[in-house]
């Protein structure tokens, strides 16, 4: 093979493109353009600056939805989070802190057919060097443009290959350049032991993203990635995370391991996956893996392949938000997940939330007498937050409550009118049938949420009460 030579005037004519295969490109930094040979081929190299990268993976990064903010719209606001850049997330303290989302490289060997960055899409590509990412970190840190890092990456030679720079760019942060800010750190799929011993010591939180709920459907649309590649890390993490605790409890000195704990994505409507099976493996991750959080992404459509659903597909946002207030269900109100379905119903209530579906198929458990009912019964109502609930407890110590009181709660009595007594009396407008209150409760037919602009945008488009009560958790 003839190999092109400096100069020659079609070099740098695809300028951004790698020669295939993108597992042996060489170094693409320097002070000059110029070409190297890979054995098969030859890439060319095109010298991006770091602003240039910047801009390519943070966009690609917008894809992962692993912390809490990605991707939401507010119109006529100031400030953006639909594109890449900024994340917000929760510190293990509790605190809601900015974070710069970014991949390291956006070169994959792996050819995920939902994925914009898999192997055969011809896009721009890019890696950052790890002192390029350190600087741009701490330079944003510095003009408190963000608090921390949230660093993703595709999958260059190996994962333990990937892990190692992407370890490499977190030790030095947090060593050399002393950085104390929150750093959320991606594990690749198939992460060595060794590796993974070492993430979590500079790594605030963790995350291995599981993306396909089944293994089935792992070998269909990313057959390079095995289940047992992800949860096997995310088991060992658990380990060290829960070891690590128990030994800072007796040793105050021993260093903090992944302190925020980890969590993991999964992508909804790419695959046929039910809500009750989505449902299942996050109560199973939650009970035995002890995550701190599932985040579900909506499909968008990116890519055309057999296997996907169609470009044109509505994205599902509305189930996804349903995801969310059932999630929100299994961890702080007490549900089992298997309660939010029947034999027959395998998906999520769209019309209303989870717990008023819930309810509203139990009308022998209502109404409930707001004076006697227990917190766990309350938490069931659906209107009834846990706030709200524990406001009701701890107000009827000294009085009995009105109804005027539980308006001053912040109860929203819109929705809880038809469960609830107070003092023996029943509130709500029309008699207490299922029927007649799930016309109430279902809202009309909102078409925004299922067919907009990609994920989360449920944030704007939904009504306000409902809006509210994703943003606290009270439903
Ligand atoms: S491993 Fe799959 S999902 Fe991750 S960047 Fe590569 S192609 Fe995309």
């Amino acid at each position: 093979m003839e190999y092109p030579q400096e100069g020659d005037p079609d070099l740098f004519q695809n300028f951004q493109f790698w020669d295939r295969p993108y597992g042996q490109i060489v170094s693409q930094f320097g002070s000059s353009k110029t070409f190297a040979k890979n054995g098969e081929g030859f890439c060319i190299l095109y010298i991006m600056n770091t602003l240039e990268k910047f801009k390519i993976l943070a966009e690609s990064a917008k894809y992962d939805v692993s912390c809490s903010s990605s991707g939401a719209k507010r119109k006529n606001k100031l400030g953006m989070t639909v594109l890449g850049g900024i994340c917000h997330s929760w510190s293990s303290d509790g605190r809601c802190i900015s974070l710069l989302k970014i991949l390291m490289t956006n070169v994959c060997i792996y050819d995920c057919a939902y994925c914009v960055n898999r192997r055969s899409n011809d896009i721009p590509r890019a890696t950052f060097e790890p002192r390029e990412l350190i600087d741009l970190t701490v330079d944003f840190y510095e003009k408190n443009y963000i608090e921390g890092l949230f660093l993703s990456s595709a999958v260059i030679k190996t994962p333990d290959y990937t892990m190692e720079r992407m370890i490499e760019i977190v030790r030095q942060l947090r060593g050399r350049r002393q950085f104390g800010g929150y750093i959320h750190l991606k594990i690749i799929p198939g992460t060595s032991p060794r590796l993974l011993e070492i993430a979590g010591r500079y790594a605030d939180r963790v995350s291995v993203n599981i993306e396909l709920p089944t293994q089935k459907s792992l070998a269909l649309l990313a057959p390079d990635k095995k289940m047992p590649e992800i949860i096997g890390p995310m088991k060992r993490l658990d380990t060290s995370i829960r070891s690590m605790i128990a030994l800072r409890k007796k040793h105050k000195k021993v260093p903090a391991y992944a302190p925020a704990g980890q969590s993991t994505q999964l992508i909804i409507g790419a695959t046929p996956e039910t809500d009750l099976e989505i449902m299942g493996l996050s109560q199973w991750l939650y009970q035995s893996i002890h995550l701190k959080r599932v985040y579900y992404s909506a499909y968008v459509p990116v890519n055309t392949t057999k296997n996907l659903p169609a470009l044109t597909t509505a994205i599902p946002l509305l189930r996804e938000h349903r995801l969310y207030q059932a999630d929100w269900l299994i961890r702080f109100y007490g549900f089992d997940g298997r309660e939010l379905f029947t034999k027959n119903t395998p998906h999520l209530d769209l019309e209303v939330d989870p717990k008023a579906s819930w309810a509203l198929r139990h009308p022998e458990k209502f109404p409930v007498e707001i004076n006697r009912a227990d917190y766990e019964t309350l938490i069931r109502v659906p209107g009834i937050g846990v706030q709200g609930a524990y406001k009701i407890v701890l107000t009827r110590q000294v009085k009995s409550l009105r109804i005027e009181d539980l308006k001053k709660m912040r109860i929203s009595l819109k929705r809880a009118q038809y469960f609830i007594t107070v003092k023996g009396k029943y509130h709500g407008d029309i008699p207490f049938t299922p029927e007649d209150i799930r016309e109430r409760l279902a809202p009309e037919k909102r078409p925004a949420l299922q067919n907009s602009s990609p994920q989360l945008n449920f944030f704007i488009q939904g009504k306000k009460e409902e809006i509210a009560s994703v943003l606290h958790g009270e439903f």
